[in-house]
């Protein structure tokens, strides 16, 4: 058996200005050939579905096509869009006949002037193909399901937890193309589509509405006819035509089953919407004085308008200017990511005190500069090798340690982990755990500081992150839409 094997990664967010460049995927690195098969061993989506093939011996020679992953942003460019369209369509027909392709997406990728990226990608790998070559999607369950996808793949699998276990998708996805490729199984796909977007609070897996839905999925699958189901609850910055969330079951042959799943999987979200829209999120000011009052630390303070790892650009200054104003005391450690900063600070040199407006420059629609005085600490080179989801090692661009009042700040000229992994930090010498505050680019993803962290607040900050998902300016997803509008159902 011959297997082509496809990564590529990148969720936009559409209220962020900043394009997403090809530079940006080369800062998390982008492979191709066996240079793949190598630095994904045992991780991510492509290493989860090489065990699983192989643990289920099935004899494989892997055809690696490309492999790249950016950090979540604005939409990609057209250099980098065309750049993968190349990579995959040269790729595959270069590839000779192959028995199937393992297809691992994010699945919520816009580009300039274009709304389903992947979309796009699929259908030029079913071009190139022909029809009858099973092609296995994964997908981050983030993801915005599109016509395009159901219709031009065999099998569609979406991640099953929040923070999510790519390996463990990848593993989903090796298995159901083992089961198609020994002959024993022919999917039947049902999928619904839900006029139906909420912010990211309740987006984990392991609790409230979240969990309840996912839960139902797991059940679903009990049944031996059901080879997988697959919630897809769109990550809500996502501004395009076909937008909302979406559930898909994968049957084994039964369409009528995949149907009827389909719909009740629809109708269990449809009912807990109010719940979905619950906000935890407290005031900025508020957030802080609880913060600087707690018995002990790392207080995490997420900075839920300004979620990195939901696509914004990591310059919001809103948790800044709140601690430097309220005359905070206890030390506090902020991120920011901002180029036109780090050039300033890199010509005044180590050690040197400096007065500039910091942060707020890519989204004057969010934010504006704040003026502050502090101090360089260190200037260094941002080659982080620290793993952070699917990569091994990235490029943050020039760090700069910048001090001010109680804050300490790394400021780094593309996004890396954003603040998010201690162990970044450590990398520049900054034992996170010496403070009793650090702020966190995400809305989510706090397993990396969890080890270290006393407890998490949400912070209602705006930005293109923001929790407040009906004050975002949406100009392209279906309407009417919950809960912009009340859309007596969720078929619309
Ligand atoms: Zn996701």
């Amino acid at each position: 058996m011959r297997i082509a094997t496809i990564h590529i990664g990148q969720e936009a967010n559409d209220f962020n200005p900043v394009p997403t460049t090809l530079g940006d995927f080369a800062a998390f690195g982008i492979y191709e050939g066996q240079e793949i098969l190598e630095r994904m061993r045992g991780k991510g989506q492509v290493g989860g579905c090489v065990d699983a093939v192989a643990a289920a011996g099935l004899e494989v020679e892997w055809i690696p096509v490309v492999s790249a992953w950016a950090m979540a942003g604005g939409r990609i460019t057209t250099e980098a869009r065309l750049f993968f369209e190349e990579k995959i369509g040269t790729g595959l027909r270069r590839a000779g006949r192959i028995d199937a392709l393992a297809l691992h997406l994010h699945g919520a990728c816009a580009a300039e002037g274009v709304d389903d990226v992947e979309g796009a990608q699929i259908a030029l790998c079913r071009a190139v193909l022909g029809p009858d070559v099973p092609i296995v999607l994964s997908l981050d369950h983030h993801a915005n399901i599109t016509r395009q996808m159901v219709e031009l793949t065999t099998a569609i699998v979406g991640h099953r937890t929040q923070p999510h276990d790519t390996y463990d998708t990848g593993r989903l996805a090796g298995d159901m193309l083992v089961r198609i490729l020994r002959g024993g199984v022919r999917p039947a796909m049902a999928w619904r589509k839900l006029r139906l977007v909420t912010h990211q609070e309740q987006f984990l897996t392991s609790q409230g509405p979240m969990k309840a839905w996912f839960d139902q999925a797991r059940t679903m699958e009990t049944n031996n006819s059901v080879l997988h189901v697959g919630n897809y609850p769109m990550q809500p910055w996502l501004d395009v035509a076909e937008g909302g969330w979406a559930t898909i079951v994968v049957t084994d042959g039964d369409r009528a089953l995949a149907e009827r799943l389909a719909d009740r999987s629809a109708d269990l979200a449809w009912s807990m919407r109010v719940e979905f829209m619950k906000k935890d999120a407290v005031a900025i000011d508020d957030a802080v004085r609880r913060a600087d009052a707690a018995r002990t630390g790392v207080v995490v303070l997420s900075d839920t308008g300004d979620t990195v790892f939901g696509g914004t650009a990591g310059d919001s200054n809103l948790i800044l200017e709140a601690i430097l104003r309220l005359g905070i005391k206890s030390p506090a450690l902020i991120p920011l990511i901002e180029p036109k900063t780090v050039a300033t600070l890199v010509a005044a040199g180590e050690g040197a005190e400096v007065t500039l407006p910091l942060g707020g420059g890519s989204s004057p629609k969010f934010f504006t500069p704040l003026t502050v005085t502090g101090r360089v600490r260190k200037i260094a080179d941002g080659r982080v090798k620290v793993a952070v989801f699917q990569q091994p090692e990235f490029d943050q661009g020039q760090t700069v340690i910048f001090e001010t009042g109680p804050v300490t700040m790394m400021i780094s000229e593309r996004t890396g982990a954003a603040g998010n992994v201690p162990d970044v930090y450590r990398w520049f010498g900054i034992e996170p755990q010496d403070f009793k505050m650090a702020v966190l680019k995400t809305a989510s993803n706090f397993q990396f500081f969890k080890p270290i962290a006393s407890e998490v607040i949400r912070v209602d900050t705006r930005g293109p992150g923001q929790s407040d998902v009906v004050g975002l300016p949406w100009s392209r997803v279906p309407r009417p839409m919950y809960p912009m509008e009340a859309p007596t159902s969720w078929r619309g």
